[in-house]
């Protein structure tokens, strides 16, 4: 029942895995009984007190998100997450520093003369299996610090789920940090997002005057949405870039909705965008 910890090229895996809440990851560290089973094993084992069981495993997840959570959030400020800036505060560096007093870790040799950290198998104590659970998650923390995953663990800002990047980053994350399933979302909210500025909302008012002005003898919509691009872009700031008929397509819904707002327009000439406004003649 005694599990070498010692350091393995899968142990970053398992202590990802055992901080996403997988129970297969995480050290058994209860009691269990033995159960008849059909063959060919005839027998098979199981907590003999499940309640304690899920109790002890909770307390390792937990235990393991709060040391992942606080050496996460040591490299960030707001939305800027600067992995390669992470550093142990004072709390974790003392929890490990008291869990590498107790249990002491070995130094051995390997065959090529280099030293070798040993860290001691997981404590197993049925008497007091919650201070277990939490000595267990420190030795996965330890082991996982002395990794290369230490710069590339993240976690999920949308799902909360904690993923390792496939690469070290090379710098500052500065639109949040997301799993391979809310990428996607991410950076399309975030498009959204800047669409949504004060350029958007002025070609949307525009766009809103000129679709009321469409002469009705004209019925085609795919000229329509050229037309009023055409006369949006004569009518736009100049700082701002011009639209296409597409973007008419895209956003009519909320320009057929859409009462104007802001300036009213005034009938340009059709060359005004080349020619200063020079007044009435
Ligand atoms: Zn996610």
């Amino acid at each position: 029942m005694r599990v070498d910890y010692s350091f393995t090229p899968d142990a970053p895996w398992q202590f990802l895995m055992a901080l996403n809440a997988s129970y297969m990851f995480i050290p058994q560290l209860t009691e269990l009984e033995r159960i008849p089973a059909p063959p060919p094993l005839n027998y098979s084992w199981r907590p003999k007190d499940n309640a304690l069981d899920q109790e002890v495993r909770e307390a390792c997840v937990s235990h393991l998100r709060r040391l992942a959570d606080e050496w996460i959030n040591s490299g960030r400020w707001g939305d800027v997450d600067s992995p390669l800036e992470r550093e142990l505060n004072s709390e974790l560096r003392w929890i490990l520093n008291v869990w590498a007093g107790a249990n002491k870790p070995d130094i051995t040799f390997d065959k090529s003369g280099n030293t070798v950290l040993q860290m001691p198998p997981i404590e197993i104590d049925y008497k007091s299996p919650v201070a277990a659970a939490k000595n267990a998650a420190v030795l996965l923390f330890g082991v996982f610090l002395d990794t290369p995953f230490r710069s590339r663990l993240f976690k999920c800002q949308q799902c909360k789920i904690y993923y390792y990047t496939e690469r070290k980053p090379r710098g500052p994350i500065k639109y949040g940090t997301y799993c391979s399933l809310h990428r996607h979302a991410a950076s399309a909210r975030r498009s959204n997002e800047q669409r949504r500025g004060p350029e958007h909302e002025r070609k949307l008012d525009l766009a809103a005057q000129c679709w009321k002005r469409w002469p009705k003898r004209m019925t085609d919509k795919g000229q329509q949405a050229e037309w009023v691009a055409a006369e949006v872009n004569r009518r736009l700031d100049r700082v701002y870039s011009e639209i296409k008929r597409n973007w008419v397509t895209r956003n009519r819904a909320a320009i057929a909705s859409r009462t104007p707002q802001g300036l009213f327009i005034r009938p340009v000439p059709a060359d005004a965008r080349c020619r200063p406004a020079t007044g009435e003649i």
